[in-house]
Protein backbone atom coordinates (compact mmCIF):
# COMPACT_ATOMS: atom_id res chain seq x y z
CA UNK A 1 0.00 0.00 0.00
CA UNK A 2 1.28 3.59 -1.12
CA UNK A 3 0.57 6.94 -0.06
CA UNK A 4 1.46 9.92 -1.06
CA UNK A 5 0.14 13.14 1.14
CA UNK A 6 0.81 15.82 -1.24
CA UNK A 7 0.50 19.89 -0.65
CA UNK A 8 1.27 20.26 2.73
CA UNK A 9 3.79 22.50 4.88
CA UNK A 10 5.44 19.36 7.24
CA UNK A 11 6.09 20.76 10.43
CA UNK A 12 8.93 18.86 12.42
CA UNK A 13 10.46 19.84 16.05
CA UNK A 14 13.42 21.49 13.71
CA UNK A 15 10.41 23.89 11.51
CA UNK A 16 8.14 24.07 8.70
CA UNK A 17 8.89 23.43 5.04
CA UNK A 18 6.87 22.34 2.26
CA UNK A 19 7.25 18.77 1.48
CA UNK A 20 5.03 16.06 0.12
CA UNK A 21 5.55 12.73 2.34
CA UNK A 22 5.68 9.40 0.47
CA UNK A 23 4.21 6.14 2.45
CA UNK A 24 5.43 2.78 1.94
CA UNK A 25 3.27 0.19 3.85
CA UNK A 26 3.52 1.49 7.88
CA UNK A 27 7.00 3.20 7.49
CA UNK A 28 7.61 6.93 5.74
CA UNK A 29 9.43 5.86 2.67
CA UNK A 30 10.24 9.60 2.19
CA UNK A 31 10.13 13.64 2.34
CA UNK A 32 10.25 15.20 -1.33
CA UNK A 33 9.67 18.52 -2.71
CA UNK A 34 6.50 19.11 -4.33
CA UNK A 35 5.87 18.79 -7.54
CA UNK A 36 9.39 16.91 -8.07
CA UNK A 37 10.05 14.11 -10.45
CA UNK A 38 10.13 11.36 -7.03
CA UNK A 39 6.75 12.69 -6.27
CA UNK A 40 5.21 12.72 -9.86
CA UNK A 41 6.44 9.08 -10.32
CA UNK A 42 5.44 8.19 -6.38
CA UNK A 43 1.48 9.65 -7.36
CA UNK A 44 1.96 7.44 -10.71
CA UNK A 45 2.23 4.15 -8.61
CA UNK A 46 0.28 4.85 -5.18
CA UNK A 47 -2.67 3.74 -4.20
CA UNK A 48 -3.95 6.54 -2.33
CA UNK A 49 -3.39 10.13 -2.59
CA UNK A 50 -4.14 12.55 0.72
CA UNK A 51 -4.48 16.37 -0.54
CA UNK A 52 -2.93 18.27 1.71
CA UNK A 53 -3.15 22.25 0.84
CA UNK A 54 -3.19 24.43 3.74
CA UNK A 55 -2.88 22.20 5.99
CA UNK A 56 0.21 21.35 8.37
CA UNK A 57 1.78 17.56 8.04
CA UNK A 58 3.08 17.02 11.65
CA UNK A 59 4.33 13.96 13.35
CA UNK A 60 1.76 12.06 15.37
CA UNK A 61 1.42 13.03 18.49
CA UNK A 62 2.74 11.43 21.77
CA UNK A 63 0.93 11.41 25.02
CA UNK A 64 3.65 10.03 27.57
CA UNK A 65 0.28 10.30 30.56
CA UNK A 66 -2.89 8.66 30.75
CA UNK A 67 -5.01 6.45 32.92
CA UNK A 68 -7.17 4.06 31.14
CA UNK A 69 -9.55 2.16 32.86
CA UNK A 70 -7.77 3.24 36.70
CA UNK A 71 -8.88 2.07 40.16
CA UNK A 72 -9.53 5.35 42.02
CA UNK A 73 -11.46 5.59 45.06
CA UNK A 74 -13.68 2.15 44.99
CA UNK A 75 -14.11 3.45 41.30
CA UNK A 76 -12.35 3.34 37.79
CA UNK A 77 -11.97 6.05 35.14
CA UNK A 78 -14.18 5.31 33.26
CA UNK A 79 -12.63 5.34 29.28
CA UNK A 80 -11.40 1.87 28.38
CA UNK A 81 -8.13 1.55 26.14
CA UNK A 82 -10.92 0.87 23.15
CA UNK A 83 -12.48 4.18 23.66
CA UNK A 84 -10.16 6.27 24.95
CA UNK A 85 -7.25 5.19 22.32
CA UNK A 86 -10.13 6.18 19.68
CA UNK A 87 -10.57 9.36 21.04
CA UNK A 88 -6.86 10.40 21.09
CA UNK A 89 -7.00 9.60 17.39
CA UNK A 90 -9.77 12.29 16.93
CA UNK A 91 -7.46 14.53 18.73
CA UNK A 92 -3.97 13.89 16.67
CA UNK A 93 -2.72 11.83 19.18
CA UNK A 94 -1.29 8.46 17.45
CA UNK A 95 0.77 7.11 20.65
CA UNK A 96 -0.20 6.86 24.22
CA UNK A 97 1.93 5.43 27.55
CA UNK A 98 -0.25 4.31 29.97
CA UNK A 99 0.16 3.31 33.81
CA UNK A 100 0.76 0.01 34.76
CA UNK A 101 -0.18 -0.03 37.90
CA UNK A 102 2.03 -2.66 41.16
CA UNK A 103 -0.55 -2.94 44.07
CA UNK A 104 0.69 -2.88 47.69
CA UNK A 105 1.70 -6.71 48.02
CA UNK A 106 1.59 -7.87 44.74
CA UNK A 107 4.58 -8.20 42.21
CA UNK A 108 5.00 -5.52 39.13
CA UNK A 109 4.62 -8.66 37.09
CA UNK A 110 1.21 -9.27 37.99
CA UNK A 111 0.58 -5.59 37.68
CA UNK A 112 1.96 -5.52 34.21
CA UNK A 113 0.44 -8.64 33.13
CA UNK A 114 -3.48 -7.02 34.07
CA UNK A 115 -2.25 -4.34 31.70
CA UNK A 116 -1.35 -5.86 28.91
CA UNK A 117 -4.87 -7.77 29.35
CA UNK A 118 -6.80 -4.76 29.57
CA UNK A 119 -4.88 -3.49 26.24
CA UNK A 120 -4.62 -5.80 23.97
CA UNK A 121 -6.57 -6.42 20.94
CA UNK A 122 -8.50 -3.16 22.12
CA UNK A 123 -6.59 -0.04 21.07
CA UNK A 124 -7.01 2.09 17.73
CA UNK A 125 -3.05 3.44 17.79
CA UNK A 126 -0.27 2.40 19.36
CA UNK A 127 0.93 2.65 22.89
CA UNK A 128 3.07 1.66 25.79
CA UNK A 129 3.21 1.66 29.48
CA UNK A 130 5.09 2.79 32.40
CA UNK A 131 4.96 1.20 35.65
CA UNK A 132 3.70 2.47 38.67
CA UNK A 133 5.39 1.17 41.85
CA UNK A 134 4.12 1.78 44.93
CA UNK A 135 5.47 -1.07 46.83
CA UNK A 136 9.31 -1.09 47.13
CA UNK A 137 10.71 -4.21 48.42
CA UNK A 138 14.16 -6.03 47.54
CA UNK A 139 12.26 -8.04 45.09
CA UNK A 140 10.15 -5.33 43.33
CA UNK A 141 13.51 -3.30 42.98
CA UNK A 142 14.95 -6.22 41.10
CA UNK A 143 11.85 -6.95 39.01
CA UNK A 144 12.54 -3.16 37.91
CA UNK A 145 15.26 -4.49 35.94
CA UNK A 146 13.15 -7.42 34.17
CA UNK A 147 10.02 -5.12 33.23
CA UNK A 148 12.98 -2.91 31.25
CA UNK A 149 13.92 -5.22 29.12
CA UNK A 150 10.33 -5.89 28.02
CA UNK A 151 10.27 -2.10 26.78
CA UNK A 152 8.74 -0.60 29.74
CA UNK A 153 11.70 1.94 31.20
CA UNK A 154 10.22 4.30 33.05
CA UNK A 155 8.18 3.83 36.68
CA UNK A 156 6.18 6.37 38.92
CA UNK A 157 6.53 6.97 42.53
CA UNK A 158 4.67 9.17 44.47
CA UNK A 159 5.07 11.13 47.34
CA UNK A 160 1.40 11.78 47.55
CA UNK A 161 -1.38 9.69 48.23
CA UNK A 162 -0.11 7.67 51.65
CA UNK A 163 -1.45 4.44 52.36
CA UNK A 164 -2.26 3.76 48.56
CA UNK A 165 0.66 4.62 45.90
CA UNK A 166 2.99 7.11 48.55
CA UNK A 167 6.71 5.77 49.05
CA UNK A 168 8.56 7.04 51.81
CA UNK A 169 11.94 9.41 50.62
CA UNK A 170 14.12 5.87 51.41
CA UNK A 171 11.64 3.65 48.99
CA UNK A 172 11.91 6.58 46.53
CA UNK A 173 15.95 6.65 46.74
CA UNK A 174 16.34 2.98 46.37
CA UNK A 175 13.73 3.29 43.21
CA UNK A 176 15.83 5.99 42.11
CA UNK A 177 19.63 3.95 42.87
CA UNK A 178 18.17 0.55 40.59
CA UNK A 179 16.75 3.02 37.99
CA UNK A 180 20.61 4.83 37.78
CA UNK A 181 22.12 1.32 37.39
CA UNK A 182 19.08 -0.38 35.03
CA UNK A 183 19.08 2.59 32.38
CA UNK A 184 15.28 3.80 33.19
CA UNK A 185 13.79 7.03 34.45
CA UNK A 186 11.74 7.38 37.68
CA UNK A 187 8.67 9.69 37.07
CA UNK A 188 7.87 11.62 40.31
CA UNK A 189 4.29 13.17 41.61
CA UNK A 190 5.45 15.59 43.69
CA UNK A 191 3.23 16.44 46.08
CA UNK A 192 3.55 16.13 49.99
CA UNK A 193 1.20 13.79 50.76
CA UNK A 194 1.85 13.49 54.14
CA UNK A 195 1.18 17.25 55.14
CA UNK A 196 -1.74 17.24 52.78
CA UNK A 197 -3.55 14.42 54.29
CA UNK A 198 -3.22 16.69 57.80
CA UNK A 199 -5.05 19.56 56.04
CA UNK A 200 -7.44 17.78 54.42
CA UNK A 201 -8.72 16.31 57.59
CA UNK A 202 -8.78 19.97 59.86
CA UNK A 203 -11.07 21.18 56.72
CA UNK A 204 -12.92 18.64 56.89
CA UNK A 205 -13.03 18.75 60.84
CA UNK A 206 -14.70 22.01 60.16
CA UNK A 207 -17.45 21.76 57.59
CA UNK A 208 -15.12 22.62 54.48
CA UNK A 209 -16.36 20.20 52.12
CA UNK A 210 -17.16 21.66 49.06
CA UNK A 211 -14.81 20.89 45.96
CA UNK A 212 -12.50 24.27 46.12
CA UNK A 213 -11.11 22.97 49.50
CA UNK A 214 -9.32 20.46 47.60
CA UNK A 215 -7.53 22.90 45.99
CA UNK A 216 -6.93 24.83 49.46
CA UNK A 217 -5.70 22.05 50.82
CA UNK A 218 -2.87 21.25 48.54
CA UNK A 219 -0.82 24.54 48.71
CA UNK A 220 1.37 25.28 45.55
CA UNK A 221 4.65 25.43 48.37
CA UNK A 222 3.88 21.68 49.21
CA UNK A 223 4.12 20.65 45.43
CA UNK A 224 7.15 23.18 45.22
CA UNK A 225 8.36 21.37 48.48
CA UNK A 226 8.33 17.87 46.88
CA UNK A 227 9.44 18.93 43.62
CA UNK A 228 12.65 19.81 45.30
CA UNK A 229 13.23 16.95 47.89
CA UNK A 230 12.40 14.46 44.66
CA UNK A 231 15.18 16.41 42.85
CA UNK A 232 17.72 16.44 45.80
CA UNK A 233 16.95 12.29 46.02
CA UNK A 234 17.69 12.13 42.43
CA UNK A 235 20.94 13.78 42.64
CA UNK A 236 22.28 11.94 45.62
CA UNK A 237 21.16 8.63 43.11
CA UNK A 238 22.37 9.81 40.51
CA UNK A 239 19.25 9.17 38.38
CA UNK A 240 17.40 11.27 35.47
CA UNK A 241 14.32 12.61 37.64
CA UNK A 242 10.81 13.58 35.29
CA UNK A 243 8.33 15.01 37.58
CA UNK A 244 4.77 14.40 35.99
CA UNK A 245 1.57 17.37 35.70
CA UNK A 246 4.02 20.33 37.05
CA UNK A 247 1.37 22.66 37.87
CA UNK A 248 3.17 25.28 40.32
CA UNK A 249 5.45 28.22 39.92
CA UNK A 250 7.34 27.27 43.23
CA UNK A 251 7.66 23.26 41.55
CA UNK A 252 8.94 25.01 38.29
CA UNK A 253 11.28 27.29 40.25
CA UNK A 254 12.80 24.49 41.48
CA UNK A 255 13.08 22.49 38.16
CA UNK A 256 14.66 25.71 36.69
CA UNK A 257 17.71 25.43 39.63
CA UNK A 258 18.47 21.68 38.81
CA UNK A 259 18.79 22.26 34.89
CA UNK A 260 20.74 25.41 35.08
CA UNK A 261 23.49 23.03 37.15
CA UNK A 262 22.74 20.75 34.88
CA UNK A 263 21.27 17.27 36.40
CA UNK A 264 18.89 15.30 34.57
CA UNK A 265 15.68 16.58 35.37
CA UNK A 266 12.59 17.07 32.96
CA UNK A 267 8.91 18.02 33.69
CA UNK A 268 5.63 17.74 32.00
CA UNK A 269 2.45 20.03 32.27
CA UNK A 270 -0.85 19.88 30.85
CA UNK A 271 -3.57 21.49 29.21
CA UNK A 272 -5.46 21.84 32.41
CA UNK A 273 -2.74 23.95 34.11
CA UNK A 274 -2.86 26.29 31.37
CA UNK A 275 -6.54 26.96 30.38
CA UNK A 276 -7.94 26.28 33.65
CA UNK A 277 -7.67 27.50 37.34
CA UNK A 278 -8.88 27.58 40.87
CA UNK A 279 -12.38 29.82 39.89
CA UNK A 280 -13.04 26.66 37.80
CA UNK A 281 -12.78 24.43 41.52
CA UNK A 282 -14.93 27.17 43.21
CA UNK A 283 -17.42 27.02 40.56
CA UNK A 284 -21.33 27.36 42.35
CA UNK A 285 -22.42 24.35 43.99
CA UNK A 286 -20.89 20.67 43.25
CA UNK A 287 -19.74 22.19 39.94
CA UNK A 288 -15.96 22.31 40.97
CA UNK A 289 -16.23 18.45 41.43
CA UNK A 290 -15.48 18.53 37.72
CA UNK A 291 -12.08 20.26 37.68
CA UNK A 292 -11.17 18.12 40.65
CA UNK A 293 -7.40 16.32 40.13
CA UNK A 294 -4.29 16.28 41.87
CA UNK A 295 -1.71 18.77 42.23
CA UNK A 296 -5.19 21.25 41.83
CA UNK A 297 -5.96 24.08 39.36
CA UNK A 298 -3.53 26.82 40.23
CA UNK A 299 -4.39 30.75 40.18
CA UNK A 300 -4.74 32.23 36.59
CA UNK A 301 -1.54 33.96 36.92
CA UNK A 302 0.46 30.45 37.21
CA UNK A 303 -0.58 30.22 33.35
CA UNK A 304 1.96 32.87 32.24
CA UNK A 305 4.72 30.99 34.02
CA UNK A 306 3.97 27.82 32.43
CA UNK A 307 3.83 29.06 29.18
CA UNK A 308 7.11 30.72 29.95
CA UNK A 309 8.03 27.20 31.36
CA UNK A 310 7.86 25.65 27.75
CA UNK A 311 9.09 28.92 25.83
CA UNK A 312 12.31 28.19 27.84
CA UNK A 313 12.34 23.95 27.70
CA UNK A 314 12.24 23.98 31.21
CA UNK A 315 8.93 22.23 30.78
CA UNK A 316 9.75 20.01 27.95
CA UNK A 317 6.57 18.36 27.79
CA UNK A 318 2.80 18.68 27.53
CA UNK A 319 0.83 15.21 28.80
CA UNK A 320 -2.58 15.11 29.41
CA UNK A 321 -2.85 12.94 32.78
CA UNK A 322 -6.42 11.94 31.06
CA UNK A 323 -8.10 10.40 34.20
CA UNK A 324 -12.00 10.77 32.76
CA UNK A 325 -14.48 9.91 35.68
CA UNK A 326 -18.29 10.89 35.10
CA UNK A 327 -19.94 13.69 36.91
CA UNK A 328 -23.02 11.86 38.09
CA UNK A 329 -22.49 8.84 40.19
CA UNK A 330 -18.69 8.69 39.97
CA UNK A 331 -18.09 12.65 40.85
CA UNK A 332 -20.91 12.59 42.39
CA UNK A 333 -19.14 10.34 45.65
CA UNK A 334 -17.78 13.23 47.09
CA UNK A 335 -20.63 15.56 47.40
CA UNK A 336 -19.92 16.97 50.87
CA UNK A 337 -17.00 15.65 51.39
CA UNK A 338 -14.35 16.46 48.70
CA UNK A 339 -11.72 14.10 50.11
CA UNK A 340 -14.24 11.25 48.22
CA UNK A 341 -14.30 12.90 44.93
CA UNK A 342 -12.25 10.99 42.47
CA UNK A 343 -9.25 13.13 40.99
CA UNK A 344 -8.96 13.42 37.38
CA UNK A 345 -9.98 15.26 34.14
CA UNK A 346 -10.97 14.06 30.79
CA UNK A 347 -8.32 15.33 28.23
CA UNK A 348 -6.98 12.87 26.17
CA UNK A 349 -8.60 14.36 22.81
CA UNK A 350 -8.32 17.91 23.01
CA UNK A 351 -4.43 18.47 24.17
CA UNK A 352 -3.25 19.25 20.58
CA UNK A 353 -6.21 21.70 20.15
CA UNK A 354 -5.07 23.27 23.41
CA UNK A 355 -1.64 23.41 23.30
CA UNK A 356 -2.33 24.89 19.49
CA UNK A 357 -4.36 27.70 20.81
CA UNK A 358 -0.81 28.56 22.10
CA UNK A 359 0.54 28.59 18.92
CA UNK A 360 -2.35 31.41 17.84
CA UNK A 361 -1.37 33.79 20.96
CA UNK A 362 2.15 33.97 20.46
CA UNK A 363 2.92 31.78 23.35
CA UNK A 364 5.12 29.15 21.62
CA UNK A 365 6.42 28.97 17.75
CA UNK A 366 5.09 26.02 15.65
CA UNK A 367 7.84 23.79 15.62
CA UNK A 368 7.59 24.09 19.37
CA UNK A 369 4.03 22.88 19.37
CA UNK A 370 5.07 19.90 17.66
CA UNK A 371 8.25 19.33 19.93
CA UNK A 372 6.19 19.60 23.11
CA UNK A 373 2.85 17.29 22.20
CA UNK A 374 5.08 14.87 19.57
CA UNK A 375 8.93 15.15 19.55
CA UNK A 376 10.14 15.32 23.18
CA UNK A 377 8.03 12.79 24.72
CA UNK A 378 8.73 10.67 22.05
CA UNK A 379 12.98 11.21 22.73
CA UNK A 380 12.22 11.02 26.69
CA UNK A 381 10.04 7.74 26.66
CA UNK A 382 12.68 5.78 23.99
CA UNK A 383 10.36 5.93 20.90
CA UNK A 384 12.57 8.07 19.06
CA UNK A 385 12.60 8.07 15.74
CA UNK A 386 9.94 5.52 15.37
CA UNK A 387 7.48 7.96 16.22
CA UNK A 388 7.77 11.85 17.27
CA UNK A 389 9.42 12.31 14.06
CA UNK A 390 8.48 12.30 10.07
CA UNK A 391 11.69 11.22 8.16
CA UNK A 392 12.43 8.05 6.05
CA UNK A 393 11.90 5.34 8.11
CA UNK A 394 9.94 6.72 11.02
CA UNK A 395 6.75 5.17 11.81
CA UNK A 396 4.22 6.68 9.20
CA UNK A 397 2.09 8.48 12.10
CA UNK A 398 0.68 11.07 10.95
CA UNK A 399 -1.42 14.16 11.30
CA UNK A 400 -3.40 16.94 8.77
CA UNK A 401 -4.10 19.93 10.64
CA UNK A 402 -5.95 22.22 9.46
CA UNK A 403 -4.72 25.69 11.33
CA UNK A 404 -8.03 27.77 9.87
CA UNK A 405 -10.53 24.90 10.74
CA UNK A 406 -12.64 25.59 13.95
CA UNK A 407 -14.70 23.88 16.68
CA UNK A 408 -16.19 23.86 19.69
CA UNK A 409 -15.44 21.87 22.69
CA UNK A 410 -18.90 19.92 23.79
CA UNK A 411 -19.62 16.82 25.92
CA UNK A 412 -22.03 16.69 23.33
CA UNK A 413 -19.97 16.22 20.59
CA UNK A 414 -16.32 14.71 21.80
CA UNK A 415 -15.44 11.12 21.78
CA UNK A 416 -13.91 10.13 25.56
CA UNK A 417 -16.83 8.06 27.28
CA UNK A 418 -17.01 10.91 30.20
CA UNK A 419 -20.59 12.89 30.55
CA UNK A 420 -18.69 16.05 30.68
CA UNK A 421 -16.00 18.48 29.26
CA UNK A 422 -13.88 20.59 31.22
CA UNK A 423 -14.09 22.27 28.46
CA UNK A 424 -17.67 23.47 27.68
CA UNK A 425 -18.04 25.68 25.22
CA UNK A 426 -14.62 26.62 24.41
CA UNK A 427 -14.05 27.81 21.24
CA UNK A 428 -11.03 26.97 19.19
CA UNK A 429 -8.82 27.23 16.75
CA UNK A 430 -7.77 24.43 14.52
CA UNK A 431 -8.46 20.60 13.82
CA UNK A 432 -7.18 17.04 12.94
CA UNK A 433 -8.41 16.11 9.93
CA UNK A 434 -6.70 13.06 8.75
CA UNK A 435 -4.69 11.20 11.03
CA UNK A 436 -3.02 8.26 9.93
CA UNK A 437 -1.53 5.28 12.66
CA UNK A 438 1.44 3.37 10.45
CA UNK A 439 0.22 4.29 7.30
CA UNK A 440 -3.26 3.72 7.91
CA UNK A 441 -6.04 6.12 7.95
CA UNK A 442 -7.99 6.02 11.52
CA UNK A 443 -9.63 9.30 11.55
CA UNK A 444 -10.84 11.11 8.48
CA UNK A 445 -13.52 13.40 8.04
CA UNK A 446 -14.78 13.85 11.46
CA UNK A 447 -15.12 9.70 10.87
CA UNK A 448 -13.73 6.98 13.02
CA UNK A 449 -12.79 4.80 10.51
CA UNK A 450 -9.54 2.67 12.28
CA UNK A 451 -10.58 -1.19 14.34
CA UNK A 452 -9.84 -1.88 17.87
CA UNK A 453 -6.60 -3.88 17.96
CA UNK A 454 -4.74 -2.10 15.42
CA UNK A 455 -2.45 -0.49 17.83
CA UNK A 456 0.26 -2.42 18.75
CA UNK A 457 2.55 -2.35 22.52
CA UNK A 458 5.51 -0.78 22.19
CA UNK A 459 8.64 -2.05 23.34
CA UNK A 460 10.48 1.64 24.27
CA UNK A 461 13.89 1.65 24.88
CA UNK A 462 16.31 3.94 27.07
CA UNK A 463 15.55 7.79 27.51
CA UNK A 464 17.20 9.80 24.50
CA UNK A 465 17.84 13.08 26.21
CA UNK A 466 20.23 11.72 29.34
CA UNK A 467 23.47 13.73 28.89
ZN1 LIG B 1 -1.56 10.74 36.40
Amino acid sequence: MKTLISGGTVVNASGPFAADVLVDGEIIAGLVAPGSAESTSWRESADRVIDATGQYVIPGAVDGHTHMEMPFGGTFSVDTFETGTRAAAFGGTTTIIDFAIQSKGKSLREGLDLWHEKADGKCAIDYGFHMIVSDVTDSSLKEMDLVVDEGVTSFKLFMAYPGVFYSTDGEILRAMQQASTNGSTIMMHAENGIAIDVLVAQALARGEGDPKFHGFTRPSLLEGEATHRAIQLARVAGAPLYIVHLSAAEALEEVVAARDRGQSVFAETCPQYLFLSDADLAREGFEGAKFVCSPPLRPERTHVDLWRGLRTDDLSVVSTDHCPFCFKEQKELGLGDFSKIPNGIPGVEHRLDLIFQGVDQGEISLERWVEVTSTTPARLFGLFPKKGLLAPGSDADIVLYDPHATQTFSAATHHMNVDYSAYEGMQVKGRATTVLSRGSVVVENNEYVGRPGWGQFLQRGENGLLR
